[in-house]
C-alpha cells in the first residue's frame, strides 16, 4: 500500500505561500495529476512528497507512516525528472541499471529487475544503444524504466513530456497511461497541459496560488467546475463566461441576446457558463429555435470547426462538428439545452440549481 497523504500542509520561501494548507489523499495505484499555471505550487507539492523540503505546518503520510522525519531515501519514492538526463557515456542498460549497482544490489536480482521493467516498458531490443542514438520517446522510457527499477512505493513525474513534440507528447502519454496501469503504481504527475491532465488523470487537483481549488475525476471537473477559475482551465475553447440577470422565465446575458429558459436557475447567479460544444447554431432563415447572432469568425480545424459569434456585445465561441458551411457576417440562431447551463455567483463559486 502506498497512499499519499497531506494533512493541512504549508509551505513558504520567504513571504510567498508555496502550498497553503494543502490536503488530499492519492490512492495506492492512482494516476492522480496536479494541473495549474506556472507558480502554483505543482514542484513544491512533489519536493514535499520527497522529502527535498519539508512542511512548515501539517503531515505527510506515504502508505500510513507519518514521513515528516524521514529523509528521501527512507521515503523511497522515485523521480523522473522533466528534463530525463540519461548518462550520455553509458548505455540505456548501465542507465537503468545504475540505480541497483549504486545501491550494491546482487548481480542476479539486478538482471531479474531489469528484465521484467525492460519488458514492460518495451525496451529490450534498445538496451545496448547509447541515449544519442534513441529518439526522444525512448529517451523516456529508459528514464522512466531507471526510476522504476528501484521498485518504489510510488513514484513522481514533473511535466516529463513538455519537451517533446505535439505528435510524441500524444504517442506518449497513452504510453505513459497504459505503463501506469501494468505496473499498478501510484503516480502523482504534474503538467500544465490541460489536455494532458485530462487524458491521463484518474483524479485531477487543480492548483491556484498554492490552493487545491478542487479535485475529481477529469469529468468531474469538466462537468461540474467549482468555480470560474477552474472552468476556464480545463477545455479549450475555453468555457464562455458571461455576465447574467433574471428575466421573463428564465436567464439573460449579453444585452439579452441570450436567453435561457430555466425557471430553476439559482436566484443568486451573475455569471453563466456555457462549453463552446454545448452551443448549437442555426441559419437564422432556418426558422428553427434559437437566439439571433453575427458570425464574427470561423476556424476550421479539420474533424470541427470553432465559431466565434458576436452575440450583443459579447464574443462566444461554439465548437461544431465537421465543417459546416458558415461563413463570417452570416445571421444565425443561437441555443443552448438549459440542461448544460453553469451558474456561478458573484465571488466566482459554482452554484447548484
Ligand atoms: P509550479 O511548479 O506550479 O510552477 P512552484 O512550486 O515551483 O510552482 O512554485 C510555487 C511558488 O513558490 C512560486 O511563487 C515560486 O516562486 C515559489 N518558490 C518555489 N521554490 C522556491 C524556492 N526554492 N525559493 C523561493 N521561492 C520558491
Amino acid at each position: 500500500m502506498a497512499d499519499i497523504v497531506f494533512r493541512n500542509v504549508t509551505k513558504r520561501y520567504g513571504n510567498t505561500l508555496a502550498v497553503d494548507d494543502a490536503s488530499f489523499t492519492v490512492n495506492d495505484n492512482e494516476f492522480f495529476c496536479f494541473f495549474g499555471p506556472p507558480l502554483s505550487g505543482k514542484s513544491t507539492i512533489l519536493r514535499l512528497v520527497l522529502g527535498l523540503e519539508t512542511p512548515d505546518t501539517g503531515e505527510i503520510l506515504i502508505g500510513g507512516r507519518p514521513v515528516n522525519a524521514m529523509s528521501p531515501a527512507e521515503r523511497n519514492v522515485a523521480m523522473v525528472f522533466q528534463n530525463l538526463a540519461l548518462f550520455p557515456h553509458m548505455s540505456a542498460l548501465e542507465n537503468v541499471r545504475f540505480p541497483l549497482v549504486e545501491r550494491r544490489v546482487a548481480e542476479a536480482e539486478i538482471k531479474r529487475r531489469v528484465t521484467d521493467v525492460a519488458a514492460k516498458l518495451h525496451i529490450g531490443h534498445i538496451l545496448h544503444k547509447p541515449p544519442g542514438q534513441l529518439s526522444g520517446g525512448e529517451r523516456q522510457r529508459v528514464a522512466i524504466a531507471r526510476a522504476l527499477v528501484r521498485d518504489p512505493n510510488a513514484y513522481l513525474m514533473d511535466d516529463p513530456i513538455s519537451a517533446l513534440d505535439a505528435r510524441l507528447r500524444e504517442e506518449t502519454r497513452v504510453e505513459l497511461k497504459r505503463i501506469q496501469r501494468e505496473l499498478g503504481k501510484t503516480l502523482i504527475y504534474v503538467t500544465h497541459d490541460q489536455e494532458e491532465a485530462m487524458s491521463v488523470a484518474d483524479r485531477i487537483a487543480i492548483l491556484e496560488d498554492g490552493k487545491i481549488r478542487q479535485i475529481g475525476t477529469p469529468a468531474e471537473i469538466y462537468d461540474r467546475p467549482a468555480s470560474t477559475y477552474v472552468a476556464r482551465l480545463l477545455g479549450s475553447p475555453m468555457m464562455n463566461i458571461l455576465r447574467s440577470a433574471r428575466g421573463d422565465g428564465g436567464v439573460e446575458a449579453a444585452e439579452g441576446t441570450i436567453r435561457i429558459d430555466d425557471k430553476t436557475a439559482p436566484a443568486d447567479a451573475v455569471e453563466i457558463g456555457l462549453r463552446p460544444e454545448d452551443i448549437k447554431v442555426r441559419p437564422w432563415a432556418d426558422g428553427g429555435p434559437g437566439r439571433p447572432a453575427r458570425v464574427f469568425e470561423v476556424e476550421p480545424l479539420g474533424g470541427y470547426t470553432v465559431v466565434t459569434l458576436a452575440a450583443g456585445q459579447a464574443r462566444l465561441k461554439a465548437l461544431l462538428r465537421g465543417q459546416p458551411d458558415i461563413r463570417p457576417d452570416a445571421m444565425v440562431a443561437i441555443s443552448c439545452e438549459p440542461a448544460r447551463v453553469h451558474y456561478f455567483e458573484q465571488s466566482g463559486g459554482a452554484l447548484a440549481r
